[in-house]
């Protein structure tokens, strides 16, 4: 949407195809997931119009704050309905409330300037003359001519990957983090954060945290990652029989529960084989066996926090977010050995700095694998595949940007890059 309102401004109309629907139409297809357990893989929380970020808890800091395109970013989401203050509070957040109701007023200003959106038009393959884009294949059937192609497929296309990498298009693998969703009552984030004396106080937000832990034998990294307080744990699944977490929360940020993935690096080393696409199999493998685990009704896979460190499968499941209800696995089950060495080593050590956190009420959901993409379109300086002219890889997809801000800095600069 930010490279369609970039062209807009250029005066080029740009025609947008989306694999999903629209989002009021989306929202209804993720309501019926929920009531009814039917996950439509063309309209979920991963895929359809405003993409993966319109059901995020809409953070909107990222390690490039405060730079002009951050600004640019920020100031875009307040003129499409966003409030004020994102402009000056520390960690700018939206909620998934107010994102879609932006998705709706940014569709209605590209309809009205003469851009055009075709739904559940999936790009399926794409034409290539001389070493250039000459057309793009919709649903197998359609075919248009095109100049210049911006992909901005998101991490979940894999798809759209494999078909990339049939037509010569250069990708190369990326290594990215994978764990479980942490969750506990708010009140005990609180307490860890703002303390007894004050956990309470009138007024206060939802406490956030961020805790990181490198274990000094392997080297691997352990960390919080799209903390959500006061939100909710959601099942982000859009393929069927593989089952994926995040978390979401409302503007208000009012839930009883405070969220967040718990990740362990990983290495290519890890994925199963040198091939490009091999980190989708490696994110996979652990997808599906979350959703056998759990029943293979959409259930999630859920192990209370001490009797992962203890290595019992729970009796019954805390309290927690998750509207589609849990299973009590063991979670190890579900993982490579060495992310579960990572996480037990980080809880041992955050027991001793933060015992609270580490306590009876924690509960943890799995699998969370979708950080990242694992896969880069490899492009060059000025935004296009090294392989293929006029293929504009941009966004979370292409690999080079993660999170809602840097991908819209990545398709802004893209089209800044290509119209000039
Ligand atoms: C539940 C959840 C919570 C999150 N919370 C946050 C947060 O708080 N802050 C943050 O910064 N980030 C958050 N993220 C990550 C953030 O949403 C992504 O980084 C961001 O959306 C990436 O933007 P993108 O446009 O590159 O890709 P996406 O948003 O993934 O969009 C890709 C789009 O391409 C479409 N598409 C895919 N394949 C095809 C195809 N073949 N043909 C046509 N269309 C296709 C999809 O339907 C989708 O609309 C969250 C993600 C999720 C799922």
């Amino acid at each position: 949407m930010f490279a369609a309102l970039e062209l807009l401004d250029a005066g080029i109309k740009p025609l947008i195809f989306e694999r999903g629907k629209k989002i009021e139409e989306r929202d209804c297809d993720i309501q019926r997931f929920i009531r009814e357990r039917t996950l439509d893989p063309e309209s979920n929380i991963q895929f359809g119009e405003g993409g993966a970020g319109s059901y995020s808890d809409g953070k909107l800091f990222s390690r490039v704050n405060n730079s002009p395109y951050a600004n640019r970013v920020l100031e875009t989401f307040i003129r499409f309905g966003a409030p004020e203050d994102i402009r000056v509070v520390r960690k700018p957040h939206l909620g998934t409330d107010v994102l879609c109701g932006i998705v709706r007023a940014v569709r209605n200003y590209i309809l009205e300037h003469g851009g055009e959106i075709h739904y559940s038009a999936r790009l399926t393959d794409v034409r290539v003359s001389d070493g250039s884009v000459a057309g793009i294949v919709i649903n197998g059937v359609e075919e248009y001519p095109a100049s210049t192609l911006y992909l901005a497929v998101g991490h979940s296309a894999r798809d759209t990957f494999r078909m990339l990498h049939e037509n010569g298009v250069a990708l190369e693998q990326k290594p990215i983090s994978v764990g479980v969703r942490i969750e506990h009552p708010a009140d005990v984030i609180n307490r860890v954060r703002y303390g007894a004396k004050y956990h309470d106080a009138p007024g206060q937000d939802a406490a956030t945290y961020s805790f990181n832990h490198t274990d000094r034998k392997t080297g691997r990294g352990v960390t919080t990652f799209c903390m959500c307080p006061g939100g909710e744990i959601v099942n982000a699944s859009s393929e069927s029989g593989r089952l994926v977490l995040n978390g979401m929360s409302y503007a208000a940020r009012a839930s009883a529960f405070s969220n967040s993935a718990l990740v362990v690096r990983c290495h290519s080393e890890d994925y199963p084989s040198a091939h490009p696409l091999a980190g989708l199999e490696f994110q996979a493998e652990i997808e599906q066996k979350a959703f056998e685990a759990a029943g293979r009704d959409w259930k999630v896979p859920a192990q209370n926090l001490m009797d992962f460190i203890g290595g019992q499968v729970s009796a019954g499941i805390h309290a927690n977010s998750c509207k589609m209800g849990v299973v009590a696995v063991d979670l190890k089950a579900l993982f490579p050995k060495f992310v579960v060495e990572e996480l037990l080593s980080a809880f041992v050590k955050w027991k001793q700095d933060e015992p609270l956190f580490v306590s009876e009420q924690a509960v943890l959901l799995a699998p969370e694998t979708r950080t990242s993409s694992p896969v880069r379109i490899c492009r060059d300086e000025n935004y296009e595949s090294v392989t293929v002219k006029n293929l504009v890889p941009i966004g979370e997809g292409a690999g080079y940007s993660g999170g809602i801000t840097s991908s819209a800095i990545d398709a802004i600069k893209a089209v800044k890059r290509c119209l000039t």
